[in-house]
């Protein structure tokens, strides 16, 4: 195997899972395990979460489901985009319980159903104001009597998606209950129709953390499983005892979650940089000193972006050293300092790249390279963007 590989605690996944059914009590909990499950590899985490004791899983795509059908996975499937042409005969084979929101797709796959002699279970999407994919909650009604119009399908639930959720500001807060009371209004009218909603569906991970009132029979928390507090969130908001600086009082408990994902590699060489010598495209880092570098194989078509060329740090042997000059595709270098001024450092020699690391000051907050939100900051970006960045030539380890 080649020394860059991404790590994949699945222990930590499964206690993820656990702290936020700890939080939420005898609700579901649906785990998006989409685009790869954000980058870990859907099938080892889709097993994971059921174990855990997840109810369902979500995908984007009709693929991604198929996958996981191929796997061997038979729990429920939530698909949440609405498909095309031939892929809803494979949605309908896969036995994947898509999200709708249109009266003619609707129809489509009630008929697709119908040819396969199928039963499909599926959820009605409402746009409460995320202004992307869901009906007007003014149609969720009529949607819902057109979907048990006909015979092949069954309505299991009801859902909408928050845009602002992670968002502690007052008016970011007002949004969110607004989208919420739209949503509770359309299910209301849903009722009076004589009609069952089955499960309501609205909290991803930042309802999770700060919308308890968003919570209703199911949640579908997504980074947050994976380790990561929601975007809008301050760092420690999730942690555990976790202490934010913010005197923001309607801050619930915490809710203790570790990243799942870490990102090593090993040292390909070491080498003496003459003071005045560059390194790497560009140019852009000299030695200031005769210097050591060590070659790490790792670069942006790994997903070690190329943003944080001379602005990060990686691990080895517990102590932290600068990323020196341009990350390139496929290597980086890093300064290991003047000869003889700390530990030598050998060929072979595991880097944490991000994560907490494993050498001998591991827990040492100091000598941890940081994790992916951490990079994420550097970056300007989300951990999400992050660990799905973790490209398909990285093989994941599973811990
Ligand atoms: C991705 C996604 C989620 C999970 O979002 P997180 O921010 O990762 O918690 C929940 N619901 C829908 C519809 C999504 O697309």
């Amino acid at each position: 195997m080649r020394a860059t590989r991404a790590l994949v605690y699945v222990d930590r996944f499964r206690l993820n899972i656990r702290a936020v059914a700890a939080r939420i009590g005898r609700r579901r909990i649906c785990v998006p395990v989409k685009a790869d499950a954000y980058g870990h590899g859907a099938l080892p985490l889709a097993r994971a979460a059921l174990e855990a004791g997840a109810d369902c899983l979500a995908v984007a795509l009709v693929q991604e489901g198929e996958e996981l059908r191929q796997g061997g996975v038979r729990a429920p499937i939530l698909l949440f985009s609405q498909t095309l042409g031939e892929e809803l005969e494979d949605l309908v084979r896969a036995d994947l319980c898509p999200l709708v929101w249109e009266g003619a797709y609707i129809d489509a796959l009630g008929e697709a159903a119908l040819r396969a002699g199928r039963e499909l279970v599926v959820h009605l999407k409402l746009d409460t104001g995320m202004g992307r994919a869901g009906c007007p909650p003014e149609e969720a009604a009529a949607l819902a009597g057109r979907v048990l119009s006909h015979r092949a399908l069954r309505l299991g639930g009801v859902a909408t998606h928050l845009a602002v959720s992670d968002s502690p500001s007052p008016e970011d807060r007002a949004y969110t209950g607004a989208q919420l009371g739209r949503f509770r209004a359309a299910i209301q009218a849903i009722r009076d129709a004589g009609i069952d909603p089955g499960i309501i569906h609205a909290a991803n991970s930042g309802a999770l953390c700060f919308h308890p009132d968003a919570w209703f029979d199911m949640v579908r928390p997504g980074i947050l499983l994976y380790g990561y507090g929601p975007p809008g969130a301050a760092p420690n908001d999730t942690a555990p005892g976790g202490d934010s600086a913010r005197s923001d009082t309607l801050r619930p408990p915490a809710i203790p979650v570790r990243p799942v994902m870490e990102l090593h590699s090993q040292v390909a060489a070491v080498k003496l940089i003459r003071r005045g010598e560059s390194v790497s495209y560009g140019r852009t880092w000299t030695a200031p000193e005769d210097s050591l570098a060590a070659l790490v194989p790792a670069g942006y078509a790994d997903g070690l972006r190329r943003g944080l060329s001379n602005n990060w740090q990686m691990g080895i042997g517990g102590r932290l050293y600068p990323v020196a000059g341009r990350i390139c595709m496929d290597q980086c270098l890093l300064n290991l300092g003047r000869p003889g001024s700390g530990p030598p450092v050998s060929p072979g020699e595991e880097v944490v790249i991000f994560g907490e690391g494993a050498g001998p000051a591991a827990g040492s907050i100091a000598a941890a390279p940081g994790d992916a939100a951490a990079m994420a900051e550097k970056l300007g970006t989300i951990p999400y963007e992050i660990t799905c960045g973790i490209s398909k030539r990285v093989p994941r380890v599973y811990l």
